[in-house]
């Protein structure tokens, strides 16, 4: 059986900014995360927005840490090696009294701290987005909301807490917890663990891990949020993160550039049963066109290259974060109703629960060694010729090219499955390295990544999966099935 201090349920942008944290410290740490990879749900599947913070309410939790959060990102940026930009956003305005709508948001993010908010027209708003449509009148300018790649930050968030000493187990499942006198004994797929405290960041099933200890509090309902991604050609079209004014339970349909050179149009916004349904639906994928459209009228579905939904994980009652100790059990932390803006909260969402865990108790020394850098993965297509030609030079690998959509190299393949995360799935090479990213979706290189990956680590290729158990891509050899037809029709 294991032993830690703390234990955290979940390995997402949450739970693996948390561990970053805590990793800073002289204490044992273990996540445990049920999927093959980290942020393989919600924190794959979003908008990957820093929202600058003018959205939540002042006396929310959320609007507090939005600020603090955005504030962070480019210290975290920098340290993480992760590519993040602040392009700035606009909420735009089609009618007039719209316009007082952003004058409130102004208001509630002067409130929350910011001083750079501006309300643009005219010539201005020409000046800052010369594409979108004519009958926007006005749009309030946030210049410090930016864009970065969302799973690309939860996986160097876990690398880096990982190579300061937290322990990070994939496909382990927390099947129950019994709180003992002064410990908890959780129960996973994979065995037992003995834990001191419980930090349950477990995104849409945050109601169900906190019931494993009777806590029936609060319950997370399933918001679900469509997207259509199109082709790099296209993600010029827009200068910054465009929002329409939002309703009560959405930001509205934006588009957006991403960080990596992409459109991304959507989400709406469905509350549904399932706590994994994240399937596409024309109805969704229906309202996020006509709505996009609202803001760039030529848009069409040209250049889509692959269509997502992600869930919010929505406490409906407070609509609020709920990131507390909980008073019924001792030592057991609920970082639940991350919805959005989760992403743009991490890293203050680490630093207030560190803050709660002090206040509990728990002593904190900080630890000698802690290294606050990740090491930067190599992005061959960003490299000069000259730096190519080097690098092959090193290692030949870097001139094997495997996704030719997107110009990976069997190097950079090889580096991510030997990081202190190790990928082990098609759809883990792929978040790590674009690989299956392009216009052919992975059509081409999926079959030479799989045999990369079963060459690596030493796993036969019925082994290899897109994303863990039960998503295998071979069922067996092929001369083996042609050996059973053969035998089938005789
Ligand atoms: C459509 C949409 C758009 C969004 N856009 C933005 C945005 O632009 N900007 C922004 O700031 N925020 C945005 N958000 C919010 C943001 O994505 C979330 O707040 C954030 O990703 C939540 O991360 P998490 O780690 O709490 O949850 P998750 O990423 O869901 O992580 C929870 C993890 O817990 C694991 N888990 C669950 N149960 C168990 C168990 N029993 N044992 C072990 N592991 C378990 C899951 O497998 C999962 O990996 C958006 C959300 C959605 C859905």
């Amino acid at each position: 059986m294991q032993e830690t201090d703390i234990l955290i349920i979940g390995g997402g942008v949450t739970g693996t900014a948390i561990a970053r944290e805590l990793s800073r410290y002289d204490v044992d740490v273990i996540l445990v995360e049920k999927e093959a990879d980290v942020a393989s749900e919600t924190s794959k599947a979003n908008s990957g927005i820093i929202h600058a913070g003018y959205n939540a309410d002042p006396e929310k939790l959320k609007g507090r840490l939005n600020v603090r959060g955005n504030e962070l990102f480019d210290q975290v940026a920098k340290e993480l090696n992760v590519p993040f930009k602040r392009i700035g956003s606009l909420v735009v305005a089609e009618k007039k009294e719209e316009i007082k709508i952003l004058k409130e948001l102004k208001k509630k993010g002067e409130e929350n701290g910011l001083s750079n908010l501006e309300i643009v027209q005219g010539e201005r708003l020409d000046e800052l987005e010369p594409n979108i449509n004519q009958d926007i009148i006005a749009a309030l300018y946030a210049p410090t909301a930016g864009i970065i790649c969302p799973y690309e930050l939860t996986i160097a968030q876990a690398e880096n807490a990982a190579k300061n000493g937290v322990e990070v187990l994939l496909e382990t499942e927390v099947l129950d917890i019994k709180v003992k006198t002064d410990y908890k004994l959780v129960k996973t797929n994979q065995g037992k663990i003995k834990t001191g405290y419980v930090i349950n960041a477990a995104g849409v099933y945050a109601d169900k891990i906190a019931q494993m200890v009777g806590i029936d509090e609060f319950e997370i309902t399933p918001r679900r949020g469509e997207y259509y991604l199109f082709d790099k050609e296209k993600g010029s079209e827009v200068n910054h993160v465009i929002f329409q004014v939002p309703t009560k339970v959405s930001k509205g349909i934006l588009v957006t550039p991403t960080v990596d050179g992409n459109l991304l149009i959507g989400p709406n916004a469905e509350v549904i049963d399932k706590k994994d349904d994240v399937a596409t639906t024309s109805n969704g994928l229906n309202e996020v066109i006509n709505g996009a459209q609202k803001t760039l009228s030529d848009l069409s579905l040209r250049g889509v290259i692959t269509e997502f939904a992600g869930l919010r994980a929505a406490e409906v009652e407070s609509g609020d974060f709920i990131i507390e100790a909980s008073k019924q059990v001792e030592d057991f932390i609920n970082v639940a109703g991350i919805q959005s803006p989760g992403l743009s909260c991490a890293p203050a969402i680490g630093e207030f629960v560190v803050g709660l865990l002090e206040k509990e108790g728990l002593e904190l020394k900080d630890k000698k060694y802690f290294d606050p850098y990740r090491q930067e993965p190599i992005r061959f297509r960003e490299l000069t010729h000259q730096e190519r030609a080097e690098l092959i030079a090193e290692d030949d690998r870097y001139g094997q090219v495997i996704c030719r959509c997107e110009t990976v190299t069997e190097g950079e393949i090889v580096d991510a499955i030997h990081r202190p995360i190790t990928a082990k799935t098609l759809g883990a090479i792929k978040r790590r390295t674009r690989a299956g990213m392009g216009r052919c979706q992975g059509g081409f290189c999926s079959p030479r990544v799989a045999e990369i990956i079963s060459r690596e680590l030493e796993i036969p290729m019925t082994e290899i999966t897109k994303e863990g158990s039960g998503f295998e891509i071979l069922c067996e050899p092929a001369k083996q099935s042609l050996q059973a037809e053969v035998v089938d029709y005789e």
